[in-house]
């Protein structure tokens, strides 16, 4: 098995520390609403993505139509 061969030494341990932090998340306006959201997410103001409407409430549309064509 690998052995470090030196322990790591205070300031190195610390100045390693130093730049681990979070970062805020990268956000882009809609191109819609121009709402900020999450680049390759759905917009949850208007619920579009590459211009497409992909809400629930869409979704719910296409099952209609679906049930539709059974009954007739
Ligand atoms: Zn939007």
């Amino acid at each position: 098995m690998a052995v470090p061969k030196r322990k790591t030494s205070k300031a190195r341990q610390r100045s390693r520390s130093a730049n681990w932090r979070l970062t805020a998340p990268g956000l882009s306006p809609c191109p819609r609403c121009r709402e900020l959201r999450p680049s390759h997410f759905v917009c949850p103001g208007c619920g579009h993505y590459r211009g497409r409407d992909v809400s629930a409430a869409a979704g719910d549309k296409k099952k209609k139509k679906k049930q539709e064509k059974r009954e007739s």
